[in-house]
């Protein structure tokens, strides 16, 4: 069966269609500035040249149209028509409490996805409309909801409550959720194929170093903790994210710069972070760039992006009482040798050993430790695409 897997954010859409026989991704593509002057669909196809479609798409809907034409189109498409496509995937960033796996669409499901979307205001209401766009043109089509939240699910009370009135839980569902579930999922799972053991006799940090970053503590195969919190604010430090900070700072800047609760709320999303920290660049590539040519906010900024990191691994190995491997995954994570040593650096004491000849790697799954090293660590290239449409295909077979 082929499975179309969609990630619909407020004006992008990224899309994978794989051929789950084989686990082969046929079609990739992306489209962004959805209802914006300048929509364009980039799709990539291994062994031909990238397609692009620059055409005005006014919404989702015009834009999955696009992608389905595209995908079916004689020259550039990749199958003969939409009946090929045996079921939908669409990741969802909130499932909230209820859903520790993923799920069919269906009428309740989409009732429940607008309810979380007051959890989650920034990232479940696009998922919903390209949801629907999706029911409205493949209404034959089975859909299936992958939450961010769902591998979080297992975690147990004493590391999802915060130190607030219990009543705000119970009454508001104010709690840590957690979200990257489907990647620290799919890379601790790997980490075990790739060392041959049993992900259930394991304890597996990993870091989800991206634009967005996350470490979660996977102990027997379940996440029993994780940097993320009621939102995906909380944690390490991000491209533009502040991560944690004290609670008190946010009335402190209200109060101080006159700002409303938006306009801090902003800045904490989109204004911080290592973007924040640097001046320079929500890119750690630019920001490498800039360090190396000696600018010290930039170097302060990875100081303190690293820095924040090991603490967490710090927190987790004590969480968990001990650790087998530590996996870096994501953009930052598989592809920069430099980060990953300046994060896995000293920590000998806890049995981790980087090999640095191994480490100089990128993008590629490899065991990066030294062959003696107590603790593993590995290089693992995530995969959400791939961890939706094998649910999607659990859940219609
Ligand atoms: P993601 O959100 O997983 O797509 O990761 C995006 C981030 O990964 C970018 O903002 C970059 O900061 C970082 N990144 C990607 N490639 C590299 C690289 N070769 N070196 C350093 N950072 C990288």
């Amino acid at each position: 069966m082929k499975v179309l897997v969609i990630n619909c954010g407020s004006s992008s859409l990224k899309y994978q269609l794989i051929d789950m026989d084989n686990e082969n991704a046929l079609a990739n593509g992306l489209v962004e500035r959805i209802g914006i002057e300048g929509s364009k669909l980039t799709q990539k196809v291994d062994g031909r040249d990238k397609y692009v479609l620059s055409v005005p798409m006014k919404d989702h809907k015009d834009a999955i149209k696009h992608v389905l034409d595209t995908l079916t189109d004689g020259t550039n498409g990749v199958i003969a028509s939409m009946d090929e496509i045996g079921a939908v995937g669409h990741r969802v960033v909130h499932g909230g409490e209820k859903y520790a796996d993923s799920v069919i669409i269906n009428d309740e499901v989409m009732k429940d996805l607008v309810d979380f979307s007051a959890l989650a205001p920034l990232h479940n209401p696009p998922n919903i409309i390209g949801i629907r766009a999706c029911q409205t043109l493949m209404p034959d089509t089975k859909m299936v909801a992958v939450f961010d939240t769902a591998f979080h699910q297992t975690m147990p009370e004493k590391a999802f409550l915060y130190g607030l009135p219990y009543e705000m839980y119970k009454e508001n569902h104010i709690r840590k959720y957690g979200f990257h579930g489907t990647s620290h999922k799919y890379v601790s799972y790997r980490t075990a194929e790739i060392l041959g053991r049993d992900v259930k006799d394991l304890k597996i940090v990993t870091c989800h170093l991206g634009n967005g970053a996350s470490v979660a503590a996977v102990h027997n195969g379940k996440s029993v903790d994780t940097s993320m919190g009621f939102t995906p604010l909380e944690g390490l430090l991000m491209g533009t994210r502040c991560g944690d900070i004290d609670p008190a700072i946010i009335p402190y800047l209200m109060k101080e710069y006159n700002y409303s609760y938006d306009e801090v709320l902003d800045i904490m999303n989109k204004k911080s972070g290592v973007l924040g920290l640097s001046g320079v660049s929500s890119d750690f590539r630019d920001i490498e760039v800039a360090a190396d040519g000696g600018n010290n906010r930039a170097n302060l900024a990875l100081d303190v992006f690293y820095y924040r990191v090991k603490k967490y691994i710090g927190y987790f190995v004590a969480a968990m009482n001990g650790i087998d491997a530590l996996v870096f995954t994501a953009g930052l994570g598989e592809n920069a040798p430099e980060a990953r040593e300046a994060i896995a650096s000293d920590l000998e004491y806890l049995g981790i050993n980087l090999d640095r000849a191994k480490n100089k790697v990128r993008g590629k799954e490899t065991v990066v430790s030294t062959d003696d090293s107590k603790v593993k660590v590995l290089v693992v290239p995530t995969n959400e695409e791939l961890m939706i449409a094998r649910d999607t295909l659990a859940l219609v077979k």
